[in-house]
């Protein structure tokens, strides 16, 4: 272990690398546990304190004054926290032994060395940039500069512009740019868009960007960009003035590496459950380390503002003497795209399967609010939880208003370890223009419990047709009326009302039960096992298996 060093005990130095989300809130905590300490922040860019987070709806204009996304500056900071503030400094060395900084000026380039007793970095993440010709001229969006180099770009009304990578940043970068009137694409290289969401239920995002004019090109890398056009692997070459690379992030590790620090199994900084690294003075925070995964309790990289502010809260805390732990990340995200909102916590069936870990998931399609309410808007909530216990490994919505607060809700749930069969007994908040007496999180509850107790069956959407190849007959139980409007192909109707009078012609299945969301079918097949026939029921109904079968459409990657 490098050498350490007893802390000053009058007055401690703490200086901190990063004067955003991790690090400015160890350094305001600090300052409340600690008023002798002396603390200096380091940041790079001329700002502090900022609102990466508002930096996309800036540059859509959504939020008209840039003033509104700095939060703090160094001269308020210094007022309320005496915190010894540097912006447009950049640390560019740390000599752990001597326990010293070296810090160099962005403007002028001087140099300096500031001596620490502990130190704590909290650098972020740098996006990636991928060695595709043409790239310098990508416009990446993270910090206050960045957006408005990218405001100004947008106030010369370029006619097209692509957006390179559909994941959060880069969605909401495509939707701000249309809401300034340029026409966009966005091209994505895996075969949906938000990939943190099961490509089921991104169908529906992708649907709504088309729908507000964003031309979608999934399953297609960029292999080259021109001066006026962004190039496709499969030849085609997309007019952009503007181009926009939100391809991913990777921790900032320079500085830790620098100092000799450990990293990681996935590339970032290595810490323990107290936010020290491997040397015991130099904590890290946010963006550049790894968290310890609830789910797997491995490792894993977690970018998100909320996991930031409270490690450097809790390395805070550390510094100043408390018995603190970084609690796990269960990566709960939201994101709006245009009128739909999409929002997960947890691991998605995807990473669940290919980490061999045993899982079930099931869909639901409830309204937000009483239907009877006006306003009711439907959602699709899908909840994966471990077939034995009954753990709740992950949790994905997407639609309109609430659902924010199922994934709240069930994000709430795993951290407290309630299994997925105990949604049913949460006592959540109902009056009709807010929820139904039986919360959607509630009804999910009493599906897992279905499903945990053997009581019902379920059919996954993409196991239907090698069902249906062992002989099983797609019975679907809605009226005539929804069938006609859209149906599982070759399945026969028998409207669940219909259905005692009808069993005896139908023969005797098996059956796999399909309605439109999935609890009619439930009710049948209960039905049908009543009178001794062979059936489940599709999980999630026929909107399932629909979004299913066109995420199942969606091109596979070229290039
Ligand atoms: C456009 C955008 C939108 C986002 N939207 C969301 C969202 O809606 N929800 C969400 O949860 N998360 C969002 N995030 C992610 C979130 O902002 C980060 O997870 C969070 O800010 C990470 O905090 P951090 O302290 O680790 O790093 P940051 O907040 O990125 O701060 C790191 C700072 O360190 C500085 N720095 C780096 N190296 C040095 C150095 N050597 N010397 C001095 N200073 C240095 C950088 O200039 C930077 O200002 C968004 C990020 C971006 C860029």
């Amino acid at each position: 272990m490098p050498g350490t060093r007893e802390p000053n005990p009058t007055r401690r130095r703490i200086v901190i690398v990063g004067g955003v989300a991790g690090g400015m809130s160890a350094a305001t905590r600090l300052r409340r546990l600690d008023e002798s300490a002396q603390i200096t922040v380091v940041e790079r860019s001329g700002h502090v304190s900022y609102a990466n987070c508002g930096l996309p709806y800036y540059v859509g204009g959504v939020i008209p004054d840039e003033g509104d996304l700095l939060l703090q500056t160094p001269q308020r900071l210094l007022e309320r926290f005496r915190l010894d503030v540097h912006v447009d400094t950049e640390v560019v060395g740390i000599d752990a032994d001597a326990h010293t900084v070296t810090v160099r000026s962005t403007i002028d380039g001087a140099e300096r060395s500031i001596p620490f007793d502990t130190l704590v970095l909290s650098p972020g993440a740098v996006p990636v940039r991928p060695p595709i010709p043409g790239f310098d001229r990508v416009r990446l969006l993270r910090t206050v500069e960045d957006a408005q180099r990218l405001f100004r770009d947008v106030a010369d009304a370029p006619s097209a512009a692509v957006v390179i990578g559909a994941g959060f940043i880069g969605l909401e970068t495509a939707e701000n740019l249309a809401h300034a009137g340029i026409s966009v694409t966005v091209v994505e290289a895996a075969p949906q868009v938000l990939t943190p969401l099961d490509a089921e239920m991104a169908v529906r995002l992708e649907m709504e960007l088309t729908a507000h004019g964003v031309t979608v090109e999934t399953g297609v890398a960029v292999s080259e960009i021109t001066d006026h056009a962004v190039v496709l692997a499969d030849g085609r070459a997309l007019p952009a003035d503007l181009v926009v690379g939100s391809i991913g992030v990777r921790p900032d590790t320079r500085l830790a590496e620098m100092a000799g620090i450990e990293l990681g199994p996935n590339g970032g900084i290595a810490v323990n459950d107290a936010g020290q690294t491997s040397h015991p003075d130099i904590y890290a925070v946010g963006d550049a380390v790894e968290k310890a995964d609830s789910i797997s309790g491995g490792s894993s990289l977690v970018a998100l503002a909320n996991v930031a502010n409270r490690q450097g809260r809790r390395a805070a805390d550390h510094i100043a003497g408390r018995d603190v732990r970084f609690a796990p990340s269960i990566g709960t995200a939201i994101v709006k795209v245009f009128d739909v909102t999409a929002a997960m916590t947890g691991w998605n069936e995807r990473r669940l399967r290919a980490a061999g870990m045993p899982y079930r998931a099931i869909h639901s399609h409830p309204m937000n609010h009483a239907s009877y309410y006006p306003g009711a808007e439907q959602m699709t909530i899908k909840l994966l939880f471990d077939p034995v216990d009954g753990t709740i490994l992950g949790a994905q919505a997407v639609g309109g208003s609430g659902v924010d607060k199922r994934i709240d809700v069930i994000a709430t749930a795993m951290s407290a370890g309630v299994k997925a069969d105990e949604l049913a007994d949460l006592e959540l908040a109902y009056a009709p223009p807010f929820s139904s007496a039986k919360d959607p999180v509630n009804m999910l509850g009493y599906m897992a419990e279905n499903v945990l107790n053997g009581d019902c069956d379920v059919v996954a959407a993409d196991e239907v047709a090698a069902l249906r190849a062992q002989g099983w007959t797609v019975l679907d139980v809605r009226t005539p009326g929804e069938y006609a409007s859209g149906s599982i192909p070759d399945s026969v109707n028998a409207p669940l009302d219909e259905l005692r009078e009808m069993v005896s012609r139908l023969g005797n299945g098996p059956f796999v039960v399909c309605c439109q969301v999935g609890q009619r079918g439930h009710t049948a097949t209960q039905l049908l096992h009543e009178l001794g026939v062979t059936a489940r029921n599709l999980d999630g109904g026929y909107l399932t298996w629909r979004a299913t079968m066109t995420a199942a459409r969606h091109p596979q990657p070229v290039g």
